[in-house]
């Protein structure tokens, strides 16, 4: 078994502003809110974290803005051991930011990706040597679809393993998924991608993008768990932990985080989706998404 695996996330950096207020305000209405955080996140950050609190050497490609934001969200990836020389910090524009307002139980979000719209394929060039070093390369879709494309084209030319997070659901091309080794879209992601154009099972959707060339198809459930299913073997689950839930955010970055570090380390499919599931029970007792990414002692010591 490989001890401390490489892996290379290639993805987004947000910073997520959580303004908490009584209500939404009324169109053309000011209002007071109560509390505003300023939070790390962007799917790609918060797996890179996830990783590195696995332990595993996590080496990030992104873009930052010449702002403070950037500057925070750079350093609390350092904080964590995460290798950020190959995260760009753009000479203008700004950071990534997701706006979100949390009023009495209804949540509106506005992501404005700014400086991850410049995270571009000519970037992969200059860093080819990470692909080269690394064990397993993780992508998510919060940065442009033509630098995910070329990112899968230079794992496949040094022979590395695609972990894609389908997030947030867009369709994709069938030569993408032709290529991905791992796919793990929840349940909404799966039905968009699987466009099968009627509501269908599960399985049908899941069978769908084994059909188009994908080799693993990896679907979480939220609380109830995750099912996968590999090219030519049957439908299996992985039940949710029953855990006190704190915050749900990131849930799905824990889980991913989880699965690739499993995988890196040669766990069986089986073995890497009951870790995930472990090491996302965790992140949901949790405030914060990169906040509640456990390590591998405490995903150890409370599941013994
Ligand atoms: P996303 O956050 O991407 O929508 P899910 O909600 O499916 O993804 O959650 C991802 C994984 O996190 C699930 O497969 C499960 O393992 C874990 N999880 C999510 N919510 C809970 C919960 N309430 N209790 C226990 N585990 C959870």
């Amino acid at each position: 078994m490989l001890m401390r695996p490489k892996i290379l996330v290639i993805g987004s950096l947000n910073m997520d502003l959580v303004v908490q207020a009584k209500r939404t305000p009324e169109r053309g209405e000011t209002i007071l809110g109560e509390e505003i955080h300023f939070i790390p996140g962007g799917k790609g950050a918060n797996q890179a974290v996830a990783l590195a609190r696995l332990g595993a050497e996590t080496m990030m490609i992104g873009a930052v803005g010449p702002d403070s934001f950037g500057r925070d969200l750079l350093k609390a990836l350092e904080r964590d051991g995460v290798d950020i020389s190959g995260v760009k910090i753009l000479d203008k524009g700004t950071t990534g930011v997701a706006s979100i307002l949390l009023a009495g139980g209804d949540n509106s979000i506005v992501v404005v990706p700014g400086a991850n719209s410049q995270c571009l394929p000519q970037d992969l060039n200059q860093q080819e040597e990470k692909i080269k070093e690394a064990d397993l390369i993780v992508l998510q879709l919060e940065i442009p679809l033509q630098t995910v494309e070329y990112a899968v084209k230079l794992a496949k030319k040094w022979g590395k393993p695609v972990l894609l997070n389908p997030a947030p659901a867009q369709t994709l091309p069938i030569t993408l998924l032709q290529q991905i080794d791992y796919i793990t879209p929840n349940r909404s992601e799966l039905a968009l991608l699987a466009e099968i154009g009627h509501s269908s099972a599960l399985e049908e959707e899941m069978d769908r993008l084994l059909d188009l060339g994908v080799s693993n198809c990896i679907t979480t459930l939220g609380a109830e768990g995750a099912a996968f299913k590999a090219k030519g073997e049957k439908l299996c689950f992985i039940e949710g932990h029953k855990v006190p839930v704190v915050d749900t955010t990131g849930a799905g970055d824990a889980f991913n985080g989880g699965l690739a570090y499993a995988l890196a380390v040669k766990m069986t499919l089986t073995e890497a989706m009951k870790f995930a599931g472990k090491v996302s029970a965790l992140a949901v007792t949790k405030f914060g998404a990169q906040g509640g990414m456990p390590t591998l002692k405490e995903v150890q010591e409370y599941f013994g």
